[in-house]
């Protein structure tokens, strides 16, 4: 009896040997598997580090150009054509109308993108800048930026129709705010015409200016008409149009905003 219990304890001891003998070499073995791990783990960590103030510089650029855009989100990109006309105020004297180069060379510039009959630059200008010789136009062209231009053509004195509204749509890609002026518009036998006024021209008269901004300004969605009854009329050709250097100059879509809230 004994010694089957001795032997029996020796075989337990022998098992308890092995067992720990496994245990032993399992945890030798296991080492190379941890270090790699913890290498995993590292290099985890370093790849995050990088990641996260790349992520928050770019996330930061981002909203820097959100806030700058903020007021018109909509009208980017602008619309092809857009060129800041440079600030040159010298005058010179086309076809018998004065204007400022700034005009001159904006003028030029919708002739470009416009590209029809109507010689905007030139034979078609019915009244330039720095003239207050029109009582019709409300002191507009009293200063610089303000243009007026014949949609007739030159033989038969007809309505060139067809040109107006490519016409008015490239002198507003070139940065004028400009109107058609129907026939009587202005008052009983005013010529038909286009109305013209430089965004930005640092020489407008005040008129021109409330032409773009005031009440029954561009800039709102009106003809820069004033009315009897006060209630500014609808542009008829699409609402503003904005370019960049138009909203780095100060001005913006003012349509949902009422003249007393602006500044
Ligand atoms: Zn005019």
């Amino acid at each position: 009896m004994n010694k089957r219990r001795s032997s029996l304890i020796l075989i337990i001891f022998l098992l308890i040997l092995v067992l720990l003998f496994g245990v032993i070499v399992i945890v030798l073995l296991s080492p190379t598997p941890t270090p790699t791990q913890t290498a995993l783990a590292t290099r985890t960590l370093t790849v995050t580090t990088t990641d996260t103030p790349t992520t928050t510089s770019t996330g930061t650029t981002t909203s820097t150009a959100t806030i700058t855009f903020t007021p018109s989100p909509t009208l980017f990109p602008e619309p092809k054509g857009c060129l800041q006309p440079p600030e040159d105020y010298s005058r010179l004297q086309v076809d018998g109308h004065w204007l400022n180069q700034r005009t001159y060379a904006m003028l030029q510039h919708a002739a470009g993108i416009y590209n029809g009959v109507i010689d905007v630059s030139g034979n078609a200008l019915t009244q330039g800048n720095y003239t207050d010789s029109e009582p019709l136009s409300f002191g507009t062209h009293a200063g610089g930026g303000a243009v007026d231009i014949s949609v007739l053509d030159r033989t038969h004195w007809e309505i060139l129709y067809d040109e107006i509204d490519p016409l008015i749509r490239a002198l507003r890609i070139a940065g004028f705010a400009a109107w058609l002026r129907e026939y009587g518009e202005l008052n009983p036998g005013s010529p038909i015409h286009i109305h013209a006024i430089a965004i930005g021209d640092a020489e407008l008269s005040y008129a021109a200016r409330e032409q773009l901004t005031g009440q029954y300004g561009y800039f709102r969605g009106y003809t820069g008409v004033p009315t009897e009854d006060g209630i500014p009329l609808p542009d008829r050709h699409g609402g503003p149009i904005l370019c960049r250097w138009m909203i780095d100059l100060g001005y913006q879509d003012l349509r949902q905003i009422t003249p007393e809230a602006a500044p």
